[in-house]
């Protein structure tokens, strides 16, 4: 297996572009093929998430020893998940979550960043690179602490996470700024979660900034879902909870199925388009978006146009107009023409805007995309809870509603995932107002206690004991100031 990337750089080893992160041509880094799944599933079923997760790992880095890539899979998925199942699957009336937020920092980022720093390290390794390796990350919330997370007191490591100012919730931005490890440095940026992705690629590509710090022995990664080795561990829940559906009796073995995931980068929603090409049964990929809602525009009419109002809404870690990995799904359905990336690439970098041709219109119908807006998403929490006690935070109730829409208009009736990616413990503010708790005089600490006990469910261990930890970053920047604070930071 080789990676390429999206617009053109040459042919490179997994290790290579996990280090790497992004191409030197701003091209993200996409396996040449798609490995198929050759294990009968009647006996996939036996694996536990470690197992298959090494299983469907060692197709994609090849250059990886079954050993080395154990050593990461093991290290990742351990306690820190709270669920032995490490992602649970929960039928929830007919319909499945697929609970991704049981990791330390309860969002579904976990899922790939528990395992990013021993990936990145043992590539690492095998190419012997002496360099310190420096994180460099934007964040519109959830990455940012998961990162952080990761890589705290990783050897050999930094990391730098930028965060919109105002576009994080409280409990997000209070898990980021008290982060411990001497390694860790975090910054709030003025602007929004575009401006602070935009800035971070800037860096990226800044071949002058790179060779200073090359002098000084540091070189640049990324912990974004640009860094194929963030892509690939996310392949893994769905295969899992598609072979549980199946253990539990719930579908037949090829029967297909739909999923369901609330998208704003497009990293998540693009592993389970991965899955589909190894294989597995999937219907339908259905794309939800909230009030920003580009992708959205995108798949019904092939035109992605960025040039609108950002809006800040109840689901912040979708809140974002430019959603990186869309370059790989352009790339897979162009028939890996780099050319048509490149060309759609400098159209939304100049114009923010493009237009795919009709053979890549087709490719779409493998999707379907719609938006909820905040009070379509306020509601459907409420509904839920109040109708099957089940408790859900904003993203995964904006794709729950993307779904009844689509399940009312297409009367497709087939078995469906839907990703669930936060607790609702992250958002107590959002969640608390869809409830009709009354909050206004209560800060987001307070209303943990609040949710908690009006939904007879326990703060989550992560958060507890949020509030008495001491905050440790207080720095803040504007968007042009990012290198200064890396100088400052990394003392070059
Ligand atoms: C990051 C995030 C998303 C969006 O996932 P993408 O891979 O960026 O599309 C959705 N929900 C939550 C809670 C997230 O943290």
């Amino acid at each position: 297996m080789i990676y390429k990337g999206t617009r053109g750089e040459k042919s490179i080893t997994s290790s290579e572009a996990i280090i790497k992160g992004i191409a030197e041509d701003g091209g993200l880094y996409v396996p040449n093929e798609f490995p198929k799944i050759d294990i009968p599933f009647s006996n996939l079923i036996n694996y536990d998430y470690k197992q298959l997760c090494v299983y469907i790992l060692k197709k994609y880095l090849t250059d990886f020893t079954e050993e080395e890539i154990k050593y990461c899979v093991y290290n990742a998925y351990d306690n820190k998940f709270i669920k032995d199942e490490i992602a649970p699957l929960v039928k929830v009336g007919e319909e499945f979550f697929l609970e991704l937020y049981h990791g330390p920092t309860l969002a579904f980022k976990d899922m790939a960043l528990s395992i990013l720093p021993y990936l990145l390290k043992t590539a690492c390794r095998k190419l012997g690179i002496q360099d310190e390796i420096v994180i460099l990350t934007a964040t519109s919330g959830d990455t940012g602490k998961a990162a952080l997370q990761g890589f705290a007191n990783v050897e050999g490591t930094k990391i730098i996470v930028f965060f919109p100012e105002e576009g994080v919730s409280s409990i997000q931005k209070a898990q980021m700024i008290t982060q411990q490890g001497e390694n860790t440095h975090v910054v709030g940026i003025y602007g929004n979660f575009d401006d602070a992705q935009r800035a971070v690629k800037e860096i990226f590509n800044d071949k002058e900034f790179n060779n200073i710090l090359k002098d000084k022995k540091y070189m640049f990664s990324s912990a974004n879902s640009i860094n194929i080795g963030r892509l690939l561990p996310q392949v893994v829940y769905y295969i899992y909870s598609y072979l549980f559906m199946l253990k539990q009796e719930e579908i037949r073995e090829g029967e297909s199925i739909n999923v369901v995931v609330p998208t704003g980068n497009f990293g998540n929603i693009l592993a389970a388009y991965y899955a589909k090409k190894m294989g597995l049964p999937i219907n339908k990929l259905i794309c939800a978006s909230n009030e920003n809602n580009v992708l959205c525009d995108f798949f019904n009419e092939g035109i992605y146009n960025k040039n609108r109002e950002f809006k800040v809404t109840s689901s912040p870690s979708m809140d974002i107009l430019i959603s990186s990995n869309l370059e790989r799904l352009l790339y897979h359905i162009s028939g890996e023409d780099e050319s048509i990336v490149r060309d759609l690439m400098r159209k939304l970098n100049n114009e923010g805007k493009y237009v795919i041709n009709e053979n890549m219109k087709n490719e779409l119908k493998d999707f379907y995309s719609g938006f909820a807006s905040d009070k379509e998403t306020y509601k459907i929490i409420k509904d839920v809870f109040e109708y099957d006690k089940y408790l859900m935070d904003t993203h995964t109730a904006v794709a729950y509603k993307v779904y009844r829409d689509y399940k009312n208009v297409m009367k497709d009736n087939k078995k469906t995932i839907i990703a669930s990616t936060a607790s609702p413990f992250k958002f107590p503010r959002d969640v608390c107002k869809a409830l009709g708790i009354d909050n206004n005089d209560l800060d987001d600490f307070q209303l943990l206690d609040k949710l908690s006990s009006f939904a007879n469910v326990s703060i989550p261990n992560g958060i507890s004991d949020i509030q008495d930890r001491k905050v440790i970053h207080n720095n803040l920047c504007k968007k042009e100031e990012l290198k200064s604070q890396i100088e400052k930071f990394l003392k070059v």
